[in-house]
């Protein structure tokens, strides 16, 4: 790979997400050569994936180029590269445009859907946790909307309307209330000539209530929320099997559905060369002192969802959310400058801002430490803290104009289908 050699030790940074990012900050300026590898060449903002997947908003004002974001740092290189391999001997990874070696390696690649292994659900549900995964689902979704004009078999007719949303946790309950939404007030007025009211959202949880990470007060009024909206909470089911078409569970209970959206489980993405060993926890996440270093390498760091540092606070490491990778990555990212100072490194200590979710218009959970709320106070603090957390003023803007729009217009104008979904199961046109 064509970077410069340089006097400072090269740190290469593995992931442009929340925490690759954020270290990255910390480290412009400071006596290190910093190589960020990204197989994407923009940070996506998965927290509003689900706004993508609905036509809310378009991709480009939740994601943002990585070089822009680091314009002008010293002694930075990106490179756009998919890491295939790490040779923890050499220090020395492979990526599919060549190879180069490490003084310093952060692994900070997130996570994937996890799909436990069912191959079935793999292929024929869908995931969300990639821009492009958010537009295959807008696609599809339009496109079965679409075919369900072509049909004149009501039942297919009905399978092809109805959604199956798997996991309750706060993806499963973002996107459930945003289908809700669309269902009560855009399906009516783009398809008059379709009964969308037969269109079913069906929200499947595993366990006794949503929002499980949340309080007992926060699951219990977005369910609320949700029924309200219209949306079916089906709880202490699980999802067994899906063929395009019938979703089938460990009770009874089976649905039509062409759209099958698996939101229950996330596992590390984890890298050839660096996935097997003690370090390796259950759901593949690498296991890592209170320094992130990755155990058994002093050399090797881990940081955000692919990371596990556990705690009498966090047995099974921090939850795989933004604000731990993003204040993972600041704190190795002062720990990386104070160890090149050949200065003792500080343990990390997470500081829990609080959790939160929205089902719809005027309608949110908020958890902080010392206060519950919910309702449309709750909404306002959720799209702040979004509006917030989100990179880049243009995208800031843009996103708040499109709620604002959305939000008098009760609307959702991104419903475009510009690269076609292609599924296997396709309704005979008559
Ligand atoms: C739909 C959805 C909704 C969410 N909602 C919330 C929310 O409301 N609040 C919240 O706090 N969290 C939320 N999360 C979780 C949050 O987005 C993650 O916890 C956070 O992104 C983790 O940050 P990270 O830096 O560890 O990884 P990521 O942000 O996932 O970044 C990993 C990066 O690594 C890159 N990468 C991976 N493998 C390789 C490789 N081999 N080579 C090169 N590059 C690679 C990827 O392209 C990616 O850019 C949500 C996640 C999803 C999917």
């Amino acid at each position: 790979m064509n970077i410069p050699q340089s006097s400072f030790p090269r740190i290469i940074i593995i992931g442009g997400g929340f925490g690759g990012i954020a270290l990255a900050k910390k480290l412009s300026g400071k006596d290190v050569q910093v190589l960020l590898l990204d197989r994407h060449n923009y940070h996506t903002f998965q927290p509003l994936l689900y706004q993508v997947s609905t036509g809310g908003l378009e991709p480009d004002s939740i994601a943002y180029p990585i070089r822009k974001v680091l314009q002008g740092y010293p002694n930075f290189y990106f490179r756009l590269a998919e890491v295939m391999q790490i040779d923890t001997e050499k220090r020395r990874l492979e990526t599919n445009i060549g190879g180069i070696g490490y003084d310093y390696l952060v692994v900070a690649t997130g996570s994937e859907t996890n799909f436990f292994g069912n191959q079935n659900i793999q292929s024929n549900g869908m995931a969300m946790k990639t821009v492009p995964q958010s537009l295959n689902l807008r696609s599809l979704i339009l496109e079965n909307f679409e075919q369900a004009l072509l049909t004149d078999d009501l039942h297919e007719r009905d399978a092809l309307m109805n959604f199956v949303i798997v996991g309750g946790g706060p993806t499963g309950v973002e996107l459930a209330g945003a289908l809700a939404e669309i269902k009560k007030g855009i399906l009516p007025k783009d398809y008059p000539d379709l009964d969308t009211r037969r269109a079913q959202i069906n929200l499947v949880q595993g366990s006794d209530r949503i929002l499980p990470a949340m309080s007992e007060v926060a699951s219990a009024k977005a369910e609320r929320f949700l029924e309200k909206l219209g949306v079916n909470v089906w709880k202490n089911i699980r999802v067994s099997d899906y063929n395009g078409k019938r979703v089938t569970t460990d009770t009874d209970t089976k649905f039509e559905a062409c759209t099958l959206v698996w939101a229950a489980g996330v596992k590390a993405v984890s890298i050839k060369g660096l996935d097997a060993g003690d370090f390796i926890s259950r759901g593949s996440r690498l296991k890592v002192n209170h320094f992130h270093q990755v155990e058994g390498f002093e050399e090797i760091f881990a940081i955000g969802d692919v990371a596990q540092m556990e705690s009498e606070a966090f047995p099974h490491g921090h939850p795989m959310m933004a604000q731990p990778a993003i204040q993972q990555g600041e704190s190795l990212g002062e720990n990386l400058a104070r160890l090149v100072d050949e200065k003792p490194m500080k343990p990390f200590k997470y500081k829990d801002k609080g959790s939160m979710a929205t089902v719809g218009r005027n309608k949110a959970v908020v958890d902080l430490k010392k206060f519950k709320f919910q309702g449309v106070f709750a909404w306002y603090v959720w799209m702040f803290v979004h509006l917030y957390f989100l990179i880049g003023f243009r995208n800031r803007v843009v996103v708040f104009i499109n709620w604002v729009y959305n939000y008098i217009k009760f609307d959702r104008e991104a419903r475009l289908i510009i690269r076609p979904f292609k599924k296997e199961y396709q309704v005979s046109k008559k």
